[in-house]
């Protein structure tokens, strides 16, 4: 029958993981995909996790988009695997299933005062900005001076443009539909007192995360000024020829910033900066500093460091000096962390991975991982999903030589039934189009490409659910 020629396969998680391991598998030419994702609306942090003000990144939400209109994939939003379906239900309905989670928690500084109010994750700060329901209470007062963001990676770049981009340049970017970022916190934003903001990174200019796309953004931000210190990059004019590209570059563009006078132009430019960034380098936190009445934070104490090879790695290690940074925020960006979502699925927790071998998960036959879940939270859209098409590839692989279990089922038509008794409704790619076309309406009123919709239970409202 034609039952038994289709291969039933579902994919958890519907980020850029969960669609490009769907849109692989969907070259095979009988094979059904349905993508399992616990929110209501998909992308994962391609619309929860990209700066609002990068649109252009988010054009592959037009190839997922694609991929959700064949007839053989079905998007079933509202649903959170490990709680309202377990994975071996998933395991039973299905021929085989991919577990494209990514990277929901972050890691947590572990020093003391981390739980201070003015203490945020670099996670839940671009939650709260980008619309994620479970963040809009974040409310941050930003109405301190200076900011301080541990980590120096590309979302610690983006927080910092985000803190520091002027009014007015955000009205700008308002007039040209380039900006989707939440009304509420574009409200917070124009209040915003924030005049400084330092990221702070344990290691060198030469161990920076973030690309010089990123980076010269924030030199090029108006109305703010790079304060970079040139002792700092003592040593490395002469070094500079050895470093492979792109980090070459990257470091000449640092190097340049710090030391060079800036010409005519530019210095009118940075004399009239009413805001301030610095990159603070060899430096790691020890401990949020608490003010006087103990109510929130008002510094952070780092230990000063220095570099040490340790077999191929180069590690910072503590100096014994300290320096106290006085601030009315932090935001700590030292990375985001997977979690396990089923007992049944083995995790690795030191790793925060699931253990695989090129997408199939160790020891569990027809169970394979794709994106930030498989390989950890590093790495770009374009990253994510070279290594997407690789599982999709395995899994094709597996099937056609017999290796996944034989015979019809049941897929979606199962699970529904499940969930139906355990009162949970999912949402269709078509209830999505419905919110999409109501908050791109409700966008153009105030000049943005969309204007996203934040509280679930509105959401199900218009629906009729
Ligand atoms: P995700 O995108 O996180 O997708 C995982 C999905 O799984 C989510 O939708 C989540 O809701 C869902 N899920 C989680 N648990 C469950 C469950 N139990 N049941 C069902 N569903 C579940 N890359 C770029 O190329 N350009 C950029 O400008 C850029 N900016 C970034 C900014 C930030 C702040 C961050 C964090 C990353 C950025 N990236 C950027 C990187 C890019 O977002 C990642 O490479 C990519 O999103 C990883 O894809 P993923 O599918 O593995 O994870």
């Amino acid at each position: 029958s034609t039952q038994e020629k289709t291969p039933q396969i579902c994919v958890v998680g519907s980020g850029p993981a969960g669609f490009y391991t769907a849109q692989h598998l969907l070259k095979h030419t009988q094979a059904r995909v349905d993508i399992y994702e616990k929110q209501l609306v998909p992308f994962g942090l391609v619309r929860f996790g990209v700066a609002p003000d990068h649109p252009e990144v988010k054009n592959v939400i037009n190839t997922f988009t694609q991929t959700a209109h064949s007839d053989r994939c079905a998007f079933w939003g509202n649903v959170e695997v490990g709680r309202d379906v377990t994975v071996p239900e998933l395991q039973e309905a299905y021929h085989a299933v991919v577990l494209s989670y990514g990277a929901e928690d972050h890691q947590a500084l572990d020093i003391p005062g981390e739980e201070l109010p003015g203490v945020f994750s670099a996670r839940a700060f671009v939650g709260w900005y980008n619309g994620l329901p479970e963040n809009q209470e974040l409310a941050p007062d930003l109405s301190c001076d200076t900011a301080v963001i541990l980590g120096q990676g590309n979302v610690a770049l983006d927080v910092a443009r985000i803190l520091l981009t002027p009014p007015e340049h955000l009205e700008a970017l308002l007039l040209c539909q380039r900006t989707d970022i939440t009304k509420a916190a574009l409200g917070v934003l124009r209040q915003s007192q924030v005049k400084t903001v330092w990221i702070v990174g344990r290691r060198g200019p030469l161990q920076v995360a973030f690309t010089i796309k990123e980076l010269r953004e924030m030199i090029q931000l108006p109305g703010t000024r790079p304060i970079l210190d040139p002792e700092d990059f003592l040593g490395l004019q002469d070094r500079i020829k050895e470093i492979p590209r792109p980090r070459k570059r990257l470091t000449e563009l640092l190097l340049q910033t710090a030391t060079e006078k800036p010409r005519v132009e530019e210095a009118a430019h940075l004399a009239s900066a009413s805001r301030a960034w610095g990159l603070r380098f060899f430096r790691s936190p020890l401990q949020v500093l608490p003010s006087p009445d103990g109510r929130r934070v008002a510094g952070i104490r780092l230990a000063v460091t220095r570099l040490e090879a340790v077999g191929e790695a180069i590690r910072a290690v503590p100096t014994g000096d300290m320096e106290d940074l006085p601030c009315g925020l932090v935001l700590s960006s030292i990375g985001y962390k997977s979690r396990p979502i089923d007992p049944s699925v083995p995790f690795d927790l030191k790793l925060g991975v699931i253990p695989n071998m090129e997408g199939r998960v160790v020891d569990v036959p027809g169970l394979y991982c794709s994106g930030w879940v498989k390989t950890g939270p590093t790495g770009v859209i374009g990253t994510t999903m070279n290594d997407s098409f690789l599982t999709g590839q395995m899994l094709l692989q597996d099937l056609k030589a017999g290796l996944l279990p034989s015979g019809p089922r049941p897929g979606s038509a199962a699970i529904q039934a499940l969930l139906s008794s355990r009162g949970v409704q999912p949402v269709s790619f078509s209830d999505w189009e419905k919110l999409d076309a109501k908050e791109v309406a409700r966008g153009q009123a105030s000049g943005k490409p969309r204007e996203k919709l934040v509280d679930p239970q509105e959401m199900l409202q218009l629906l009729g659910h």
